[in-house]
């Protein structure tokens, strides 16, 4: 296993981030590798993508000034499905960071349960700041080029960070155009033309049903809970509403600039208010201190200072923002300040540190790949309503997602007990979406 890392590093010593997402497998797999000895070539096929496209995006801006940057599709594995994945539009958005997102991918959608290869693509875009019509065009001249890598039986992107509605609407009125067809070649659409209902709640959703069902493993809930949230886009909001739902009292949000903490909790009203904030006004989380009383607002500051939200006492920590948000040291400020349970919304939000603190301090710790796996799952059902032409409604939908999550928190669960690693959701998780992609894979033949 160590080889395989090795090689992975020396081909490409570049990518720091894919390098963290391989470790962090391999360093699971050990005991099935031990009990399969065969699926040790299915690993090193693994941590090699199928395919990677690059190409070039030229877009105007609203002045007539030309701008080009740079696009990417990864489609890292089909043994099990047509690659299945989102597309990211931000400015550190590089080979690395997409390796590491699709190979993930592969792994979250195989615990699903659906029938999902993995994939990631995006562009070194900043969509901050941008009117409508750039962005417009710009998703346009991505499409130009995408449309021909991707079909509804081939490989389905959605949104992920500065993806949202408004993006995958571009995209899809592109494609259409180009291919003269209209399936369901991207998810996340409106609900006009294709769309899921819980599409935009599922990822957040997920993650506190997830959450939910590893609590109540201790007899624990989120009733009378305080919740930390990092973040303030499309997870950290609906996981917000989740929590609330379930009983409990968010206290922080963020974005790149800084974050909130308000001792009184974020509310209904008050997340309707950041919803507004964020999705229509396109501004920034500072305003939120300006706005309610009684709410602190702390500035971002860069590495090596800590980021202060994790040093708040609460009993659970949902971080919703970006990779590598929780080092070593964050982790242990909130095991300090007692949390219990923390669950990636985000994708690697905590680094290898951070997650070796809370397991060895026995905090209940979600991955990504299983918490967060809620989005993807209700594109899966997303892809199934428009190959059978029909739509869903808002209760079958979240009675599917939360049926699923459930599934996968058991599947977790179940799987890290069975190898001798009791409450490891991250070895459950590595293992048994592994598991059925290397079944797949033997079955198939190397190729
Ligand atoms: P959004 O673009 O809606 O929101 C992202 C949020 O994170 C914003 O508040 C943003 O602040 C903040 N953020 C982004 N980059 C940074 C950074 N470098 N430093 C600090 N804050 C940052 O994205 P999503 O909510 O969709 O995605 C959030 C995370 O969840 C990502 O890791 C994504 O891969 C993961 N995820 C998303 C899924 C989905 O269905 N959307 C599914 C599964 C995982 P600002 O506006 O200032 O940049």
């Amino acid at each position: 296993m160590k080889s395989v890392y090795e090689r992975v590093k020396a081909r490409d010593p570049d990518q720091p981030e894919f390098h963290q997402a391989v470790e962090e497998v391999l360093d699971s797999l050990g005991p099935v590798i031990e009990d399969n000895p065969e699926f040790m070539d299915v690993v090193k096929g693994m941590v090699e993508p199928e395919r990677v496209i690059q190409f070039r995006i030229p877009w105007y801006d609203d002045d007539g000034n030309l701008h080009v940057n740079r696009g990417f599709r990864v489609q890292f594995n089909s043994a099990i499905g047509p690659y299945k994945g989102g597309l990211r539009f931000h400015p550190s958005v590089n080979l690395s960071i997409l390796k590491f997102l699709g190979f993930e991918q592969v792994f979250k959608n195989s615990l699903t349960g659906l029938p999902m290869g993995g994939g990631k693509g995006g562009s070194d875009f900043d969509p901050k700041g941008k009117s409508d019509s750039e962005v417009m065009r710009f998703c346009q001249s991505f499409m130009s080029e995408l449309w021909r890598h991707i079909g509804a039986d081939l490989d389905v992107p959605a949104g992920d960070i500065g993806v949202g509605g408004r993006e995958i609407g571009y995209l899809f009125g592109m494609y259409r155009k180009l291919a003269n067809e209209f399936t369901g070649v991207l998810t996340g659409k409106g609900l006009p033309y294709g769309g899921s209902l819980i599409r935009p709640e599922a990822t957040g959703y997920g993650l506190v049903y997830f959450a939910r069902e590893m609590l109540a493993t201790k007899d624990k809930s989120f009733d009378g809970a305080t919740v930390a949230i990092s973040g303030s886009g499309n997870v950290a909001q609906f996981a917000c509403e989740k929590v609330l739902d379930l009983g409990g009292k968010p206290v922080t949000m963020s974005d790149s600039s800084g974050y909130i903490y308000d001792e009184a909790g974020i509310d209904r009203d008050k997340l309707a208010w950041i919803m507004d904030l964020k999705n229509n006004r396109r501004g920034r989380i500072k305003e939120y201190s300006e706005n309610f009383d009684g709410v602190d607002f702390t500035e971002s500051k860069p590495e090596p200072n800590l980021n202060q939200l994790w040093a708040t006492n609460v009993d659970v920590a949902l971080p919703c923002a970006t990779q590598n948000e929780v080092n070593g040291d964050e982790a242990k400020m909130l095991v300090d300040s007692g949390v219990m349970a923390v669950a990636e919304g985000a994708n690697m939000p905590c680094t290898p540190e951070a997650v070796e603190v809370f397991l060895e301090n026995g905090v209940l710790f979600a991955p990504g790949k299983a918490s967060n796996a809620g989005g993807v799952a209700t594109s899966g059902l997303e892809m199934s309503q428009n190959s059978l032409r029909m739509s869903w409604s808002r209760d079958e939908v979240d009675q599917k997602l939360e049926g699923i999550m459930v599934n996968i928190h058991k599947n977790a669960y179940n799987t890290a007990d069975r190898y001798g690693m009791p409450g490891n959701y991250v070895a459950g998780a590595n293992i048994a979406g592994f598991l059925k992609v290397a079944e797949a894979t033997m079955a198939q033949g190397i190729l």
